[in-house]
């Protein structure tokens, strides 16, 4: 039988701000002693009130908006109860049958096989809501341990029609997500530090249906490996089960074992009423006016695909250098910048993508945590232009120490003493003498062998010790010659 896989994902997303979701407790709580950010409310004492954090509302429907969400006037938030140690309320507060947005999607780009051409694909978003967080459980040896720093910091959930029918696809929707998400500012969605998190419904139907089977559902995938592995292994897992005629009969919640691959059976799925839903009574409606919503939507910065298009026409990129640069918001930040003052995009390109990329990438740091500014390299480049450094001293000798001692290019080339020569009598002195020495080569070149050329140049550079501006070496030497 020829079968299909059906994927939903739904993706957490820590929301940056200050404080808590509904309190003032400091939101950031990586690296920090545990339970120190932590108040009467979010510890859920009684007798105490949850004030909605403004902020944490605000980049949520920023979020839904950069995903094409409709923002309905008004929504509410409910409690979902569960009994859980890492729940010091005994509930969740979340969004049930009125969240803060809805019927949205995100075009993205799938690449299927290493090398095959992207092609584009929507994927449809059920909603976008907004909750806070549980706190986070540690198991020992003689027990667990329980830290509350991160109970109540805000979230969104961001839940996906069931449009993807490959690890691949999954992939690259969590992946285009997360630039979103960076790009308006409504997360760091920094995976390493937990701050967003998937959980992917997986099912299979023969090919041809519109029917949905039974699924079942990862649990807290925690990064973009695990659940491209995840998803593979359990797609693998069910196809098994259809050809024994085994189909899951009701839901079911599967975690990830990331050191043996596979997944494992946690429980039946809960249903939604086993939650007993209902309006969460301390906090008033989300009344978001259209006015809100308009000031929103007008600060939603260009989106990552729409820059790469622009950059492959304004500056005649390739897709692969365009994409490279608008992957991350900071470096298409500094890339514009380094043009702006340079007017070499063709150079900025090759310098950022490959020579500072390469450190970045091996290092495991932003563009903003090294020591090249984007003045500095638009200076680098203007040097290169103006004839005073060749390309491949640009690109080697002067970068290399530019990134280790953060001084400016200009000094560094003074201090090396790299400045090439452009002076034009000084040239001509060193090129006469070279064609003078070397009377065969020059007889090549007058008989058509170009090649001999290349060698001229040579000795030209070796005459004046390396520092010959080579373009003009090799112009001069030609109109002597001629
Ligand atoms: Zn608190
Ligand atoms: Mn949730």
């Amino acid at each position: 039988m020829d079968l299909e896989a059906v994927i939903g994902l739904e993706i957490h997303a820590q929301i940056s701000s200050k404080t808590k979701m509904f309190c003032r407790c400091d939101n950031d709580s990586f690296d920090k002693e545990p339970n120190i950010n932590t108040c009467p409310v979010c510890m859920g004492f009684p007798g105490q009130l949850p004030v909605v954090n403004d902020t944490a509302v605000s980049k949520g429907i920023k979020a839904a908006l950069a995903l094409n969400c409709e923002i309905p006037e008004y929504s509410k938030f409910d409690r979902k109860n569960y009994f859980y140690p890492d729940s010091p309320k005994g509930f969740q507060i979340s969004q049930f049958d009125e969240p803060v947005s809805v019927k949205g999607y995100v075009d993205v780009e799938v690449t299927d096989d290493e090398g095959s051409e992207p092609r584009m694909m929507r994927i449809g978003i059920t909603r976008l809501h907004l909750e806070d967080d549980a706190g986070k459980l540690t198991h020992v040896r003689n027990g667990s341990l329980v830290d509350f720093n991160r109970a109540g910091t805000p979230l969104m959930e961001i839940v996906s029609d069931p449009d993807m029918h490959s690890s691949v696809e999954a992939g690259a929707y969590a992946r285009e997500i997360q630039k979103i998400l960076r790009y308006v500012g409504s997360s760091e969605a920094d995976m390493e530090k937990g701050m967003m998190r998937f959980d992917a419904s997986v099912s299979l139907r023969p090919k041809g249906e519109d029917k949905l089977y039974e699924r079942a559902e990862i649990k807290n995938l925690n990064s973009f490996k695990a659940l491209e592995s995840a998803i593979s292994y359990e797609i693998a897992r069910q196809t098994e089960l259809w050809e024994k005629d085994e189909l899951l009969k009701s839901p079911i919640t599967v975690g990830w074992n990331d050191e043996k691959q596979k997944t494992f059976f946690m429980r039946d799925k809960e249903e939604s009423d086993e939650y007993r839903y209902f309006p969460e009574p301390d906090i008033p409606p989300i009344h978001a006016t259209r006015d809100m919503v308009e000031k929103l939507r007008s600060e939603i910065p260009e989106l990552p695909h729409v820059k790469k298009k622009r950059y492959m026409e304004e500056f005649s990129l390739i897709e692969d250098d365009a994409r490279i640069l608008t992957n991350n918001l900071k470096i298409a930040q500094y890339f514009e910048k380094v043009v702006d003052k340079s007017g070499d995009a063709k150079r900025a390109v090759s310098l950022i993508n490959t020579v500072l990329m390469k450190h970045l990438n091996e290092e495991l740091i932003e563009i903003d945590e090294q020591k090249v500014s984007a003045e500095m390299m638009a200076e680098l480049i203007k040097l290169v232009s103006d004839g005073d450094i060749s390309y491949n001293a640009a690109k080697g000798e002067v970068f290399e120490e530019m990134y280790a001692s953060g001084k400016n290019p200009g000094v560094i080339v003074d201090e090396k003493g790299l400045k090439q020569v452009s002076d034009s009598a000084a040239i001509e002195a060193a090129c006469k003498k070279v064609i003078e020495a070397n009377p065969g080569p020059v007889e090549d070149i007058k008989a058509g062998k170009d090649k001999a050329i290349g060698f001229l140049v040579g000795q030209v550079m070796k005459e004046m010790k390396g520092q010959a501006n080579p373009q003009m070496a090799n112009e001069t030497i030609r109109k002597l010659i001629a």
